[in-house]
């Protein structure tokens, strides 16, 4: 398959959107009108430019207004149209989309639009173009793809075809099944985009808001396979407008869009049953079935050894070769690195994973062109097979061991024997994002490892609102909730704390266990214990042990969630948690308290 992206997606200059396209490894480009204007470079220095990168230009846009007028409108059209098609010759693009008419129809007749685009389209065969008709989501008359391909049947004109907009079909909720109805020679060009459902006007919609595909609500891979099985075989091309790709690197950007067409690949070639040979899946993989380490780094880790120590981890010993120990306690294992980490408050710097088939994990992290990690190892050690998530943290994957403890943990010498404890394993792992690395991280997880998005909220913080995604594995042994620091706190490292988050057996008797070792929890305030209280039917004891033990509590249907914070640590707190019942979710109530009791220390 060919991929495409509208220069309209990134950020820069013409010729720097080219340049990180094909860098990205895009085979065309759709030329964005504003951005051509502005380029002080003429056509044909930018057709040269191009094709000397190797991309082609796939498309022209966009056009607007072209019918649905009187015959006066109209003739200035073709005046308008001309100019551009000679433009178009200049720059060697062949293909022009034209968008339904928002500000200048008067006429709401399919036999009018359809006549001035088979005039349209006679003007444009003289010079060697094609137009692709695409109606807008909030067109004035013509608002629907069913419509717009109605049009152009009538209009009969071998230069005159549809461009179907996943944006402007799915946003409106209308059905796709129609695009079987065109045959794939008229469908003339493909802009693919995604979009989180939102309940506001279409038009800000589409241009704030759009998603590569992978990133939001649609279903992205039932539409692309309709346009396949219809015949299509031009590029797909992403036009997303979106705030945040629009204003942050476009060479990022550009290998974050390249690979959500990969995935998109992969998830069409899925949905077909008979998908042509040009469309390759990714490498099969499960979702991780657990976390296998934590790292935390810092020149000086001693802080957090106490307080793994006060909560009954065991010291499994130091690294044969190494300045890293390691801490365990059921199945949850911390490893404190101090190599080249000189000046570093502890953060968390890497999260190990446990997969079914680390191959295949390796394969998927290749097609997609993640960035690696790489952790130099001895020839008697385990590998470590890793990629470099959006927000830096390293993301380790290993195969499963079949039971017991996976093979690296003998690598480490000298530690004391492992004590009993409450805790089971790591619950969660809690990454802040930088703003704008939220959906490019979504991307990571899911097209990388399988997970899919759980679910998503925000937080109020006495800073601002925290936007919260989970992302899970399908039986919950995976949740990675990715938090996005309010604007104000962004570019500061430190602003949104990392946590790590234990699931125990009794949290009440850890936290004693604790308090006797010398732990000292985040302290709660007493009118969150007090509206506790009011909202949940609870023994006036069992809300008195909350508040001596600073435990936060949380119910629903499904069950209960009991837990308790530490400080933070430079940039890391740990959090331990008891789950009751199928309770699912991460004490959303707690959060703005704990935010608060944060950000007064
Ligand atoms: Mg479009
Ligand atoms: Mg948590």
């Amino acid at each position: 398959m060919k991929t495409s992206m509208a220069t309209v997606c990134i950020s820069g200059t013409l010729a720097d959107k080219l340049h990180a396209c094909a860098e990205a490894g895009f085979d065309g480009v759709e030329i964005f009108e504003p951005d051509l204007l502005a380029a002080p470079e003429s056509p044909e220095e930018i057709a040269a430019l191009a094709a000397r990168l190797g991309l082609t230009l796939d498309l022209y846009q966009p056009m607007r207004d072209v019918e649905g007028v009187d015959e006066d409108a109209f003739q200035a059209v073709l005046r308008r149209a001309e100019a551009k098609f000679r433009l178009m010759n200049r720059l060697g693009i062949d293909l022009v989309l034209c968008c339904s008419n928002v500000a200048t129809a008067t006429v709401d007749d399919d036999a009018v639009s359809a006549d001035q685009l088979r005039r349209l389209g006679d003007l444009a065969a003289g010079y060697g173009i094609r137009i692709a008709f695409e109606a807008l989501a909030w067109g004035r008359f013509i608002d629907d793809y069913r419509r717009a391909w109605r049009v152009v049947e009538l209009a009969d004109h071998p230069a005159v075809g549809v461009c179907l907009d996943s944006f402007h079909i799915l946003s409106r909720g209308h059905d796709p099944a129609a695009i079987a109805d065109i045959p794939g020679e008229k469908i003339f060009f493909v802009q693919l985009a995604d979009a989180p459902r939102l309940s506001m006007d279409v038009l800000s919609w589409s241009r704030h808001h759009r998603l590569f595909p992978g990133e939001g609500d649609f279903d992205l891979a039932d539409f692309t396979a309709r346009i396949v099985d219809a015949g299509y075989s031009g590029p797909w091309s992403l036009e997303v407008f979106n705030d945040t790709f629009r204003q942050t690197d476009a060479r990022r950007t550009a290998r974050h869009a390249r690979r959500s067409l990969r995935w998109l690949e992969d998830a069409v070639s899925r949905t077909l049953t008979d998908a042509p040979g040009d469309l390759q899946m990714l490498p099969d993989s499960a979702a991780p079935s657990a976390v296998d380490f934590v790292e935390i780094k810092a020149e000086d880790t001693s802080a957090v050894e106490e307080l793994l120590g006060q909560l009954g981890f065991t010291p499994r010993g130091r690294h044969r070769t190494k300045p890293v120990t390691l801490w365990t306690a059921g199945r949850a294992r911390v490893v404190l690195n101090e190599q080249h980490a000189r000046g570093w408050e502890p953060r968390l710097a890497a999260i190990g994973l446990e997969v079914d088939d680390a191959e295949a994990v390796d394969l998927r992290m290749l097609e997609l062109h993640v960035p690696r990690a790489y952790r130099r190892t001895y020839a008697t050690e385990e590998r470590l097979d890793g990629a470099v998530a959006p927000d830096g943290t390293e993301v380790y994957w290993a195969q499963a061991a079949d039971e017991g403890e996976p093979g690296w943990v003998a690598e480490f010498e000298h530690g004391g024997p492992e004590a009993p404890t409450a805790i089971e394993g790591v619950d969660h792992v809690s990454l802040s994002q930088p703003w704008q690395a939220i959906e490019e991280a979504t991307l990571f997880y899911t097209a990388g490892f399988a997970l899919r998005v759980d679910s998503s909220t925000e937080v109020p913080g006495p800073q601002g609102l925290v936007a919260s995604r989970v992302l899970g594995s399908p039986g919950g042994e995976v949740r990675l909730p990715l938090n996005v620091a309010p604007p104000i706190l962004a570019g500061e490292r430190a602003a949104l704390p990392q946590h790590v988050a234990f699931r125990c057996a009794d949290v009440r008797a850890l936290a004693r266990a604790a308090r006797e070792r010398g732990f000292v929890p985040l302290a709660m305030p007493g009118n969150y214990y007090d509206d506790i209280a009011a909202r949940f039917d609870l023994p006036a004891e069992a809300v008195a042990e909350l508040r001596e033990l600073h435990l936060g509590y949380d119910q629903d249907a499904a069950g209960t969630y009991l837990h308790f914070y530490t400080r933070t640590i430079g940039e890391v707190f740990l959090e331990f948690v008891e789950r009751g019942g199928s309770y699912a979710g991460y004490g959303a109530g707690t959060a703005p308290v704990r935010l608060s009791a944060q950000g007064r220390r």
